[in-house]
């Protein structure tokens, strides 16, 4: 119609007003039904999101669908990825959702002040609701799902109950004879890129062959961000991207921590989204490892067990710390001093809390501590070999 109108030169305004009289109420009932579709569709996101964060799924379903189903399809293949990239895609995807943010904001206030109605104001707030629902979504499918899933306590043959204190405090003092034991050697043979370290990489895949029959995950490449600066105030040592599968770690951590801090991250791709099973999980796969990541775990769990004690037992385990390895200690003490800003400090672990609560954490960051639990009330075969507990993994 509009070729053949301009084909003819100006129509006249008769002409005009007779295009218009046909062609407005088309036009208006199909506004209408797109505008009606847009709206079930939004209203079914909103609800799907709804259910997917409080329906009760039990966690023997979570682990047999999701956990070692679908989630290790998808980290065989966005790990990898993300590891070949040069960049993080945390940062990628932040900056992408800030413009299209801000450009649908400002369009949707303009258009407003043009109009002088609140509609297009109303209308951007429902869009973003909705990506923000279907973010969640696609969180939940690539990652979060694994919040869910069987708890090492039912994996594994745990004693019920916490620790007494001085089981807490003598696993404190093997750690500092450990640490002693190991420091000379540990600093002889040297650190590289945990992703280049074969005996770690082999000791990740025993390990969580010793967890669950699930195929292996991928490990993932220490990558820098720019959030590293945040990381740095806050006290952050590393974290994976959901929904990216890859893993950001501080830009100012020491050899000696790099080890653990990346089998922490690692045991997160094997979908262990707890952080006390992360530790865990962590913990014995620099077990298994050889003597730099041996240490780097030990080291570790000492630095947990010393924040978990009273003054004078803290006093006591300092003491059966020798030099070497208490001039490692210190110099993780005059990194965190260096960087951190307490105020955002206290701010971004609340938020995190707050995160981990929503994700139906209810310890929040106290998970951190229920590792040292773990190590002591859990079953082990010689060799740090965890003891299964293979009937509880059946589904229900
Ligand atoms: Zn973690």
């Amino acid at each position: 119609m509009d070729l053949a109108i301009h084909e003819r030169g100006s129509p006249s305004r008769r002409h005009l007003r007779k295009i218009a009289a046909f062609t407005t109420p088309d036009l208006n009932r199909e506004n209408r039904y797109t505008l009606t579709v847009k709206v079930v569709l939004q209203a079914a996101v909103l609800a799907l999101a709804m259910v997917a964060a409080l329906a009760p799924v039990s966690p023997a379903t979570i682990e047999r669908w999701f956990s070692t189903g679908l989630y290790p399809v998808i980290q065989h293949r966005l790990t990898p990825l993300a590891n070949a990239l040069p960049f993080a895609w945390l940062d990628v995807l932040v900056a992408a959702v800030c413009v299209a943010v801000l450009l649908v904001l400002v369009r949707a206030v303009r258009t407003s002040r043009q109009s002088r109605r609140l509609a297009p104001v109303l209308r951007a707030v429902a869009s973003l609701a909705t990506t923000a629902a279907a973010v969640y979504l696609v969180f939940l499918l690539l990652w979060g799902f694994n919040y869910r899933r069987v708890p090492m306590s039912e994996r594994l043959l745990v004693e019920p109950g916490a620790p007494a204190a001085d089981a807490v405090l003598a696993l404190g003092t093997e750690a500092a004879s450990q640490l002693n034991a190991l420091h000379a050697d540990a600093h002889r043979i040297g650190w590289v890129q945990p992703l280049d370290d074969q005996s770690l990489r082999q000791a990740f895949v025993d390990v969580q062959r010793m967890l669950v029959d699930a195929p292996a995950a991928t490990p993932g490449r220490l990558k820098a961000t720019l959030f590293g600066p945040y990381f740095r105030w806050t006290g952050v040592d590393g974290m994976i991207n959901p929904f990216g599968l890859e893993v950001l770690s501080n830009p100012d951590l020491l050899d000696f921590e790099r080890p653990f801090i990346a089998a922490h991250e690692w045991a997160h791709l094997a979908g262990y989204a707890d952080e006390s099973e992360a530790s865990f999980v962590g913990w014995l796969t620099c077990m298994h490892a050889d003597v730099p990541a041996r240490y780097s775990a030990w080291l570790f769990l000492y630095w947990q067990i010393n924040g978990e004690l009273d003054a004078a037992a803290r006093a006591r385990l300092a003491q059966a710390l020798g030099p070497g390895a208490r001039q490692d200690i210190t110099a993780i003490v005059e990194r965190l001093q260096r960087g951190q800003r307490p105020w955002l400090r206290m701010a971004g672990w609340r938020l995190y809390d707050q995160y981990l609560k929503a994700n139906r954490v209810e310890e929040g960051v106290r998970s951190y501590g229920a590792v040292v639990t773990l190590i002591l009330r859990a079953r082990f075969a010689p060799g740090w070999t965890p003891v299964r507990r293979a009937s509880n993994l059946e589904p229900q």
